[in-house]
């Protein structure tokens, strides 16, 4: 199987070059928002749905179908991404008992599977572990949150960044009025994904990706700019903050990579944080995580705030 529209991830492409693809009935593609998650999935689809070979072609009467959004055995569920709850699992379950309408199997895509309640996810469960006719592929931002036991009856893929090269040609052919210096900039903010970096060339971009980049950069400069960060991220739902810990952990490569006086400091908040969005998942109150975030920075990096 081919992965045509998914950029870079020659590891994911490898894992799928096949002629069946992954030997598994349900695929979890994990990733950072804007990293490519559904359009893996609706390659992945598409090759599971194709007549031909090799799949997808692209031009079969499948394939078609899949293009304009009607193919009868596909599905994707919770396109919005919000919370999804135990009742709507069970009607998806429900309806991956109906045969196929045309193709061997259905496939259903399950966007933002981390917000499913482990009650959920053990009515999800129930379907997995029945050899059926339909293939999971669930998408999310962190796998952490979902339960072992579906982790276990899973192949996991994560998204991987693209290369600076790469992002940054793309990011000059979308953004021609962009000069090459704001692209550079973009694609080392993004952390090498394309959607946060076209969202900050658009100038769309998220009130907690600019929240991070302003955190990141009173970072060893303007303690109390830092501390002010600390107490907007506060007032973030939990789901916007463990964004704006993944923006903050983009940035805080991204210094690394450009060269710091000190980046054992950065790396130990880089760690800090990453344990922080782990917390989201797990219902950590976004006050208290918050507070400790600017604790950490007061503690950690008077140092290097001294020094300047
Ligand atoms: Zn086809």
């Amino acid at each position: 199987m081919l992965l045509p529209s998914l950029l870079g991830n020659e590891s994911i492409k490898r894992a799928f070059s096949g002629p069946d693809g992954p030997d598994s009935a349900c695929i979890i593609l994990s990733g950072p928002r804007g990293s490519g998650k559904r359009t893996a999935a609706f390659d992945i689809a598409m090759g599971l749905l194709c007549t031909r070979s090799p799949a997808p072609c692209g031009r079969c009467g499948a394939c078609i179908r899949m293009k304009a959004g009607s193919h009868p055995d596909y599905e994707l569920f919770n396109p919005e991404g919000g919370e999804i709850k135990v009742d709507a699992v069970r009607a998806l379950r429900a309806r991956s008992f109906i045969r196929p309408s045309e193709a061997a199997r259905k496939v259903f895509v399950i966007n933002a599977a981390d917000k499913m309640n482990p009650q959920s996810q053990n009515a999800l469960l129930k379907v997995l572990e029945e050899p059926l006719s339909t293939v999971f592929i669930l998408l999310c931002e962190n796998s952490e949150a979902l339960l072992q036991t579906v982790r276990s009856r899973s192949i996991h893929y994560r998204l991987q960044p693209l290369d600076a090269a790469q992002l940054c040609g793309i990011l000059s052919q979308r953004f021609p009025q962009a000069g090459e210096a704001a692209v550079r900039q973009a694609a080392e903010d993004s952390g090498g994904y394309l959607g946060p970096a076209a969202d900050i060339l658009s100038g769309a971009q998220t009130e907690t990706d600019a929240l991070a980049g302003s955190f990141a950069a009173a970072l060893g400069r303007d303690e109390l700019s830092v501390f002010s960060c600390c107490m907007d991220a506060s007032r973030l739902s939990r789901d916007d903050y463990a964004q704006f810990c993944d923006a903050l952990c983009r940035r805080l490569a991204g210094l690394v990579r450009q060269g710091t006086p000190d980046p054992g400091l950065l790396l130990s908040l880089y760690e800090y944080v990453e344990k922080q969005k782990y917390q989201t998942a797990f219902n950590a109150s976004v006050t208290a995580l918050s507070g400790a975030l600017a604790a950490f920075c007061g503690d950690n990096l008077k140092h290097s705030w001294r020094n300047t």
